[in-house]
């Protein structure tokens, strides 16, 4: 598996996020729309009054404000788990 990429949504224009943004997603880059959604669902591309801004690593920590998503992270666990495809930590 390509090393995963995780996302946030903005909310607003210009691709900052607004307070109340909290969750940063891991991006689904498997099954039926890969790279369109994360792994708890959340939708990762653009939709009405609200962009996706894209990390195209996975960072070792959230960028500030934000916290990793529960969901996504145990979805990607489990998938390791079950495919024996290790999830590579991003070079430090
Ligand atoms: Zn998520």
């Amino acid at each position: 598996m390509a090393e995963p990429r995780a996302f946030y949504r903005s909310y607003i224009d210009n691709g900052e996020r607004a307070g109340q943004v909290k969750r940063l997603h891991v991006m689904r880059e498997d099954g039926t729309r890969p790279g369109q959604q994360g792994w708890c669902g959340t939708q990762a591309g653009d939709v009405t009054n609200s962009g996706a801004v894209v990390l195209h690593a996975l960072p070792h920590v959230p960028p500030d404000g934000l916290t990793w998503c529960g969901n996504c992270v145990i979805a990607l666990a489990r998938r390791a788990l079950r495919t024996g495809d290790p999830v590579e930590a991003p070079d430090a």
